[in-house]
């Protein structure tokens, strides 16, 4: 397994970072959890876009062009000769020294991750709680940045872990449901499908665009508003949708079953037009 770091291809065994890097002293950095199905890297532009916003918003200077940065992903899904993979790509703040003042970092570290993972087909539904962890308002650190420091998320999946189920959502500070720990939530109800709006405390999730998209194209009325937990104890159909995940329905929340702990009609049709596409959008490894 070779890992990009810095411009050049290394072992694992030797792709590490500095003790000084803030990304690890501070969380202060930035990612993407990637995939590529068939050959094919879903939505890269996107994905790369999406990590240079991030950039942006901590003001990360990010020293190589957004072409390149797609390219170090086409590298080292090529280097490691992976056609179906998960890819991690990372850009911190950088070496400085032990004060988190960002200046005293001259250059971001960039490293890019590839590891194999096949398509999943399908999968037998997840169960759930609501966390009583609030997600991160967007006044304090906005979740639409895609920051290292995930320990809002964390604290959520200790939870989950303690319920012995799979997931957990995560309110807003205002009460409304916000986002799983590393996914976005759709609801179904009476046929219409909504999922809270970006204006929450939510990351705007490349596979959740995708299944708006989707949605639109098969005829659904789909929605961007605020749910509450009502919405999620009374859905006819609950499902998350992420890079990892892709799309997987609900099956128990806080106890409830959500239908019959079956995936819906809706659900099913989604998941099998993003298998459909998953192959197909985004930038070839050749
Ligand atoms: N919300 C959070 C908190 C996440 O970590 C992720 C995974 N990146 C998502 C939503 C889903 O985003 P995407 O579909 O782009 O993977």
């Amino acid at each position: 397994m070779k890992i990009y770091m810095d411009g050049k291809f290394v072992n694992k065994e030797d792709a590490k970072v500095s003790v000084y890097d803030h990304g690890l002293l501070y969380g202060d950095g930035v990612f993407e959890g990637i995939r590529a199905y068939e050959g094919v890297v879903f939505k890269l532009t996107e994905h790369v876009d999406r990590l240079y916003e991030s950039a942006a918003s901590l003001d990360i200077k990010i020293d190589i062009s957004r072409e390149e940065m797609s390219k170090v992903v086409i590298e080292t899904l090529k280097v490691n000769k992976l056609n179906d993979a998960y890819i991690r790509l990372v850009v911190t703040r950088g070496v400085g020294d032990l004060g988190l003042d960002p200046r005293k970092c001259s250059k971001p570290t960039i490293f890019c991750i590839a590891e194999p993972m096949n398509p999943l087909l399908g999968d037998q539904g997840i169960k759930t709680i609501v966390s009583g962890i609030r997600r991160l308002p967007v006044d304090v650190l906005n979740p639409a940045v895609k920051s290292l420091n995930y320990l809002n998320s964390i604290l959520a999946k200790i939870q989950a872990n303690a319920a012995g189920v799979h997931e957990a959502f995560l309110l807003d500070k205002n009460g409304y449901v916000a986002e799983g720990t590393g996914d976005n939530v759709f609801v179904v109800k009476k046929g219409v499908i909504r999922t809270p709006p970006v204006s929450t405390s939510v990351l705007r999730g490349i596979t959740r665009d995708t299944a708006i998209e989707l949605a639109k194209e098969a005829g659904y009325t789909i929605l961007e508003e605020n749910l509450t937990i009502h919405d999620l104890y009374t859905a006819d159909e609950l499902f998350i949708t992420g890079t990892a995940a892709e799309l997987i329905h609900v099956v128990e929340i806080d106890g409830r079953i959500i239908n019959n702990g079956e995936a819906g009609e809706i659900t099913k049709d989604l998941l099998n037009r993003f298998i459909q596409i998953r192959g197909k959008i985004g930038d070839k490894i050749e």
